[in-house]
């Protein structure tokens, strides 16, 4: 049997959150392991970033991705590059396993991020594996030169990659279920302006058909057929918490809130957290600043909490 590795802090997840989290554990002397499949997280989808206060005309996800790289390069976070397959407790401490390790440690801190919401029509999964339809924008991207796109969705996500695809793509439109968009307002202005982008609200959609090369989907409005043909699916119905790799126990005490000592859920993967990277960042910088409270106090402090930079 292999080994078992001893970590105080293992910090699950490559995201704005976690990395927020491993940075201020290192530059604290804590002894941390970071473990993710990538760096950056979801927010290199994002086609323009506005929100974050010191970016005055925005940054796209992608910019903003590079510049994780390089602060995480730079603080030098142990890391391992890999999926975490299962984290349960174990008495007073935590089991973090990869497919080829495992780790104990007294601190877990799970910023997987969330996981997208599938349609779960025909041939869905089929469309997947022949890479015509997919749920990243990031990957897609890769694949929409002059192709006719539909995105599924009709939130700020659907259109923020509408945006990001309109100078690749021939033609995208947007379907949507509801009769009106979700999305706030300054995108579906812009979404407005654009000539390569149209919009079908009140449609649902049923399966998917393969026809050479494209796909032909059957759609209804009311009980009225619409026909859609594409290249190419972007699907962006919503996404879930990525809890998959959580113990049935750590499971189940997720799912009725009970908290665990010294576990902590940090951005997207939190139950009922607002999807911003501001939020994750400040889930990561408040859990990181619990542990280095418990681990570095000292007998002098009387109780009052430390300023910590
Ligand atoms: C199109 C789009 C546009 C957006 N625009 C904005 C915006 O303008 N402003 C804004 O504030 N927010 C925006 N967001 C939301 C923002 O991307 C998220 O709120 C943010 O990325 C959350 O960060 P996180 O670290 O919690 O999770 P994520 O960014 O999802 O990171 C999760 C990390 O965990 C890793 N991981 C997952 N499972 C495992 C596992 N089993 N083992 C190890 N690692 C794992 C992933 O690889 C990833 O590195 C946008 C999102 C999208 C999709």
């Amino acid at each position: 049997m292999k080994e078992e590795k001893f970590t105080d802090v293992i910090v699950v997840g490559g995201g704005p959150a976690s990395l927020t989290a491993a940075i201020q554990l290192v530059r604290n002397g804590v002894d941390i392991l970071l473990i993710s499949d990538d760096i950056g997280g979801k927010i290199r989808n994002a086609n323009l970033i506005e929100n974050l206060v010191g970016f005055p005309n925005g940054i796209s996800g992608e910019e903003f991705v590079k510049r994780l790289h390089q602060q995480y390069s730079s603080f030098k976070v142990p890391m391992i590059k890999e999926l975490v397959k299962e984290i349960k407790q174990f008495r007073e401490r935590f089991i973090v396993r990869t497919s080829k390790d495992t780790f104990i440690c007294n601190y877990v801190i799970v910023g997987t991020g969330s996981i997208p919401i599938k349609m779960n029509i025909e041939n869905e999964e089929e469309a997947y594996k022949k890479k015509q339809l997919f749920y990243e924008n990031y990957i897609a991207r890769k694949h929409v030169k002059d192709k006719n796109v539909l995105i599924i969705g009709g939130g700020d996500v659907a259109y923020d990659y509408a945006m990001n695809l309109k100078d690749l793509a021939t033609h995208i439109s947007i379907i949507q279920r509801s009769r009106k968009a979700k999305s706030i307002p300054i995108l579906k202005e812009r979404v407005s302006r654009q000539t390569n982008i149209s919009i079908l609200t009140n449609i649902m959609i049923e399966k998917i058909k393969f026809e050479g090369k494209r796909l032909y989907l059957s759609a209804k409005r009311e009980d009225k057929l619409i026909p859609l043909i594409a290249d190419l699916i972007l699907v962006a119905i919503g996404r879930e918490p990525n809890i998959e790799m959580l113990s049935p126990e750590l499971k189940e005490a997720y799912d009725n809130g009970v908290v665990i000592p010294n576990l902590y859920y940090i951005g997207d993967v939190k139950k009922g957290n607002y999807r911003q990277v501001s939020i994750a960042m400040g889930d990561g910088m408040n859990a990181a600043m619990e542990i280095i409270d418990q681990t570095t106090a000292d007998d002098d402090n009387y109780g009052i909490t430390r300023e910590v930079w």
